[in-house]
């Protein structure tokens, strides 16, 4: 009889001791199932003497119950299941959950039933709903459910035209591959600077070993076509490639491009993938790309922890981007574990952005990962000219947003036929809602948050808990009717503002409300590109990725939003942002031009980007850093206490802020009210701890906070190298 230590997926279990028949085979990385009293566990065999556990007679062990017929985890995943856990105070067996996504992947049934349209003319008049039906569902293959958001009719609708025949079951195998990528499909021709640097990214992936790489190209370079090479490679090699994006919105744009080279769409992970997809997604990724399984892999920051079978390159696009950076659960930053999964698998990982995380320049900077730049734009298109409209001189007028630079840039693009681009990171109407009779600000129940007015839905809405409810018709505390105003300026209020200002101009609003999901962020991007949209008024989503060759002026309605608030690198995202924005530009032929409105014209950082510096900017930015022991010089780690108690919440922070331990490169601030004091309904206190590089900060914050005692209700979450800090 063999022994085995299982790490279990259970966060109050931690590992269990078991026994392994005579005859089976579990070797590390097994993934198995075991009786626990009465009831099974999910287990996964972990290699001998890493896993602390309580030392148990073999006699008093049970054994396993049976293997599930998944390939064992491999090595260097485990290892990258312990950094993570280890590096992110994170608990062990969260982090394996992440590894086995899915339940369903392990077992269940091999076949599912999905529904299509049949040949059958129908009998008799058709009700409009089912006329709708069989005009949208031409060509769609789905579950119930799915063809029901497809055709905008219920799903009774839908049964009712299965008993009519109209609609009829197919039993699909769930495992089936994928299209197989050609790495040859179409190749493109490159400019000589892209060339360059997909030879060496190429070189890379033959050279089979570690090579963290900075890609830093400025926007409209052709990253993602000089990082398309090394992808071709990799599937020439019969290796396996994951690319992780930023966002959902992206992926559209990124799979026309992609089946465009390749001639088939990547495998594509996210959360919202239903149960069936998911199976099929993790078990091609762990078969491999040689035994028909996926080539490449196209995900949110949730892929990085899948079973990919022979990884031979990661691409992280956007690598900037915070969205990578996981604030729930496991808090994790993608684009570092990216590396460090990289460095467990020994291939390269790919860097790509045209405004690098500050941290990331400083690695190229040590030497310690290698830069290759794509300083100019494909096809010669230059960069726009970013001019200031200071707010101060030019007062847009009373209740409104835009200043005159701006509006009349609006007025030559309409008569031009060239599209522009709003920018403003607030969704909704305003950020702020009161009654004009007795002043009362409408607040979330659960949050200290103000609730956003949203015009297009008819909401007031919480952006932190989700709260949504209908304005109301008197205001609950004076009992005035029709008494709302509102306060400061959101992206449909910017909407309002052009429309009334050009009752002809075509304006879209784009924002995750808009956008939610994938077919309307394709939708979106068809009209633009038609030439459907005049003028786009979007938040951050339009930062990124876009590439519509009309679109000649971005304004940015205020560039001072992002200095405010919880962000530790303001200074940075406002960098980041505006220069993205701003990259969307002028991409075509025509030349384009990006006003940016703001009340500190003589920021450094709007200095910076007024006159296209940023090397000056990201040198002042270091510098700053350097002083204030910030990353990548020193290190943070947030620790927030929350409890739906107030009392409880306050006492247990005080009670952790006594025990502090007193250390000489360590520096612990709190306890404090968070600025979200509350937050979905519980009262939050912080701690901002402050490490020099020199301190075991992991170390440190494991001993001091293992040490407590906490009450129940008391949650306790730690957060490494924080990036918001609210
Ligand atoms: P970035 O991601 O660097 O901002 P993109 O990869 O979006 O830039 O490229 C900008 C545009 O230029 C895209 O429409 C892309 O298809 C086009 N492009 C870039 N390189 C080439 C090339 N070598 N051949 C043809 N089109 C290219
Ligand atoms: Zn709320």
């Amino acid at each position: 009889m063999n022994r085995v230590r299982l790490l279990v997926l259970n966060a109050a279990l931690g590992a269990l001791d078991y026994t392994v028949p005579d005859g089976v085979q579990a070797p590390p990385g097994t993934v198995v199932i075991a009786p626990l009293g009465p009831r099974t566990v999910t287990g996964i065999v972990w290699d001998d003497g890493r896993l602390p556990g309580r030392e148990i007679e073999a006699s008093k062990l049970r054994p396993i119950r049976e293997v599930v017929p998944v390939p064992p985890l491999a090595a260097p995943l485990r290892r990258l299941v312990e950094w993570t856990a280890d590096y992110y105070c994170a608990n062990l067996a969260s982090v394996a959950r992440m590894v086995l996504a899915s339940g369903g992947a392990l077992g269940g049934p091999t076949t599912t039933t999905e529904y299509r349209l049949t040949d059958a003319e129908p009998a008799g008049r058709l009700t409009a709903q089912r006329k709708q039906a069989l005009e949208r569902l031409m060509g769609e293959q789905g579950t119930v459910r799915e063809l029901s958001a497809a055709a905008g009719v219920s799903e009774g609708v839908l049964r009712g035209m299965v008993g009519a025949g109209l609609i009829e079951p197919v039993q699909v195998a769930i495992d089936r591959p994928y299209p197989r990528a050609d790495a040859d499909h179409d190749q493109p021709d490159l400019s000589p600077d892209q060339s360059r640097v997909a030879g060496e990214l190429v070189e890379a992936v033959r050279a089979r070993s570690f090579a963290p790489i900075l890609l830093d190209g400025v926007t409209g370079s052709g990253k993602t076509e000089t990082y398309f090479e090394p992808v071709a490679e990799a599937i020439r090699l019969g290796r396996q490639v994951l690319v992780l994006l930023p966002e959902i919105a992206l992926t559209e744009n990124f799979l026309t491009r992609f089946e465009a080279r390749f001639g088939a769409s990547p495998v594509v992970w996210h959360s919202s993938l239903r149960s069936t997809e998911r199976r099929r997604a993790w078990r091609a990724i762990a078969r491999g790309a040689d035994k028909d399984g996926a080539q490449v892999i196209v995900g949110a920051r949730s892929a990085l922890f899948l079973p990919y079978a022979d990884l031979g390159l990661i691409v992280v696009d956007e690598a900037h981007e915070i969205s990578f950076k996981q604030d729930e659960g496991v808090r994790y930053n993608a684009r570092d574990v990216s590396v460090m999964r990289a460095r467990f698998e020994d291939i390269p990982v790919v860097l790509a952005s045209a405004t690098p995380a500050l941290e990331s320049l400083h690695m190229a900077s040590t030497g310690t990962y290698r830069k290759l730049d794509l300083p100019s734009r494909y096809g010669g298109a230059e960069l726009p000219p970013i001019k200031l409209v200071d707010l101060r001189m030019e007062k847009p007028a009373q209740g409104q947003w835009l200043s005159a630079p701006i509006i009349e840039g609006l007025k030559a693009r309409l008569e031009a036929g060239e599209q522009s681009l709003l920018f403003l990171n607030r969704r909704g109407y305003a950020p702020l809602t009161l009654c004009r009779n007795c002043g009362h600000r409408f607040k979330c129940p659960n949050c200290s948050a103000w609730l956003v007015e949203h015009r297009l839905s008819a909401r007031l809405a919480c952006h932190h808990c989700g709260l949504e409810t209908r304005p109301p018709e008197k205001c609950p505390e004076c009992g005035e009717a029709d008494c709302l105003v509102a306060c400061g300026p959101g992206v449909e209020r910017i909407a309002d503002e052009v429309a009334a200002l050009f009752p002809d101009a075509r304006v879209a609003i784009a924002t995750s409300d808009t956008l939610g999901s994938p077919d309307r962020a394709a939708q979106f991007i068809a009209q633009a590109e038609s030439g459907a949209i005049d003028v786009i008024v979007g938040t951050q989503l339009v930062t990124k990725g876009f590439h519509f060759p009309e679109l000649t002026l971005v304004g940015i309605v205020d560039a001072d939003l992002g200095l405010e608030g919880g962000d530790l690198r303001a200074a940075e995202r406002t960098y980041q942002q505006v220069a993205q924005v701003a990259g969307r530009a002028g991409r075509g032929e025509k030349a384009g031009e990006v006003l940016l409105q703001t009340r500190h014209p003589d920021a450094p950082v709007i200095e910076a980007l007024a006159n296209g510096d940023r090397d000056a900017f990201y040198e002042a930015e270091t510098e700053a850093r350097r002083d204030a022991g910030a990353p990548p010089f020193g290190r943070w780690a947030a620790i927030i206490l929350s409890s739906e108690n107030e009392r409880e919440a306050r006492e247990a922070a005080n009670r952790l802020g006594d025990s502090r331990p007193h250390l000489e490169d360590v520096t612990i601030l709190g306890p404090a009210p968070a600025p979200l004091a509350l937050l979905r309904g519980r009262y939050r206190y912080r701690f901002l701890v402050n490490a020099r590089r020199s301190a075991d900060l992991q170390g440190v914050l494991r001993e001091w906070i293992e040490r407590q005692d906490f009450a129940p209700g008391v949650r306790v979450g730690v957060d490494i190298d924080p990036y918001s800090f609210v």
